[in-house]
């Protein structure tokens, strides 16, 4: 199998280059040749572990790895870290399942990927030939750079370096953030906003001179953002394995038809869900839940995908993105025309917005259903499934149920249906209690512990390590300085 640009200027890439080079020299994502399908019936995949099971998938897009590289690679990602044997478990609460994928070492689903990147890079960059240390440069609002760091921390051959706004992430995330183990991890606070630590960080990739000049020392610089075909692949699995579960817990019958709803940012999670639907894996209708940020609600309505809008801080910061760069494969696998999607691309670049076919449109609305919440009707859906149910949903969850129950009102629709769970409620803790309308602790420990009570399940043990370990990382720069900032971390 091979990749390609979906912009076509790169061609007959092998997997493990593609995932060293992360984005196409055209500014394009990699896409595969074809979309495989899937290589045993779903009786006999279901009676597969998680690892063996993300073996199965995965050999079948990383096929210049060995057995053995593949199997290493997952076997170090999906272990202990996690804190349940099944690594992404389903649970039943009310008339939905939900898919937990929150149970990795920082409580959101970011790990089920960044856990196994780092080894994957790994394995690619010696399958490459190259020499070089891999430095992974991150701008983060919260989740990503902790999970990366996390991911990365103490692997062999890889320093991770990441910037985060000063005072634009969560208390509890940037605790996270300045606990970080491992001798290869680095972080600075910088002072400005999240675009600022996002454009300075492009300006760094940007900047020829300096690569060449790290390049010199023995250091490449490479990215960990969602755009890497070594991030995708890893979260099809999951949503095979969902299946495979609901069937031998017997609550599926084979082939049955299953309804997914995805709380969506950069469009990276359900696109792995269209890519499981398209390998024969009988999903129904994808459910893409945006909040404020509508963009992607809009453009699924209309056709049209516009930016230019005013940008919306929300309770579910992580799905708070007017570009959801993983659309364009989307756009790609609908209609395979390069110079199509160069031109909206160029158009995004340029004016902010682009519009496709009516026949594109009409084959996305065949398979995705859209909708959008206001953090007040996030609220009010955390409170309500947890008076019916007891069960806890964190405020980006939240908006995906909240687009369930209007789809299964709406349609009339009988199917199954699967919420994606991305985070635990403990993240967002403040927020959940004023849902609950539960008293709210100013001190994020003790808001963890309030809701550790109301859901009646143990801490998990990540939080009181974070809560309880020493601050390593206390760095501040300011913008124009994160260039020193790097050099420093990685020659000093
Ligand atoms: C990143 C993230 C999302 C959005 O996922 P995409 O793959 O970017 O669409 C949703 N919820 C949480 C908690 C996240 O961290």
């Amino acid at each position: 199998m091979d990749y390609q640009s979906t912009r076509g200027g790169e061609r007959g890439v092998s997997p493990s280059l593609a995932i060293v080079k992360g984005l196409a020299a055209d500014g394009g994502l990699f896409v595969p040749d074809s979309i495989p399908k899937l290589s045993k019936s779903l009786r006999e995949l279901s009676e597969l572990s998680y690892q063996d099971l993300a073996y199965e998938m995965m050999k079948l897009y990383l096929t210049d790895f060995t057995e053995e590289e593949l199997r290493f690679c997952i076997r170090s990602a999906y272990d202990d870290k996690f804190d349940c044997p099944e690594i992404a478990p389903v649970v039943k609460e009310g008339k939905f399942f939900y898919l937990e994928l929150f149970h990795g070492k920082t409580l959101a689903f970011k790990d089920m990927a960044l856990s196994i990147l780092p080894y994957l890079l790994k394995v690619s960059t010696r399958k490459n030939n190259i020499k070089e240390k891999i430095v992974i440069l991150t701008a983060t609002s919260g989740d990503t750079g902790k999970a990366a760091m996390e991911g990365f921390s103490d692997v062999e051959g890889t320093e991770i370096i990441v910037f985060y706004p000063k005072d634009g992430v969560s208390d509890f995330q940037e605790r996270q953030m300045k606990v970080q183990k491992g001798k290869n991890t680095h972080v600075a606070a910088i002072l400005g906003n999240f675009d600022d630590a996002q454009s300075g960080v492009k300006r760094i990739f940007a900047d020829e001179e300096y690569r060449a000049e790290l390049l010199k020392k023995g250091y490449r610089l490479s990215s960990a953002n969602s755009i890497n075909i070594g991030r995708l692949v890893p979260q099809i699995v999951y949503y095979v394995y969902a299946y495979c579960q609901l069937l031998k817990q017997g609550e599926l019958s084979e082939g049955e038809k299953l309804t997914v709803s995805v709380p969506t940012g950069n469009f990276g999670n359900i696109l792995a869900a269209y890519f499981a639907k398209e390998m024969g894996l009988p999903l129904g209708t994808l459910l893409c839940a945006s909040n404020e940020n509508k963009v992607l609600t809009d453009f699924f309505h209309t056709g049209i995908y516009d930016k230019n809008r005013p940008f919306h801080l929300t309770t579910s910061p992580s799905m708070d993105i007017l570009i959801s760069s993983n659309l364009e494969r989307l756009l790609y696998a609908v209609n395979r025309k390069e110079k199509d999607i160069e031109a909206y691309m160029k158009d995004l670049n340029e004016r902010g917005r682009y519009q496709i076919s009516e026949e594109m449109q009409k084959k996305l609305e065949e398979e995705f259903y859209s909708g959008f919440g206001r953090d007040g009707e996030g609220s009010v859906t955390i409170f309500q499934t947890f008076k019916e149910t007891g069960y806890i949903l964190d405020p980006h969850t939240a908006m995906a149920k909240l687009l369930a129950d209007h789809y299964a009102y709406e349609s009339g629709n009988k199917e199954k249906l699967l919420i994606v769970s991305t985070a635990s409620p403990y993240k967002f803790s403040q927020t959940v209690l004023r849902a609950l309308k539960e008293y709210v602790p100013e001190d994020v420990y003790a808001a963890i512990q309030s809701v550790a009570e109301l859901w009646k399940k143990p801490m998990p043990e990540v939080i009181r390590d974070v809560m309880e370990s020493e601050v390593r990382h206390n760095t501040v720069c300011t913008v124009p300085d994160m260039k020193l900032t790097i050099s420093h971390f990685l020659l000093s």
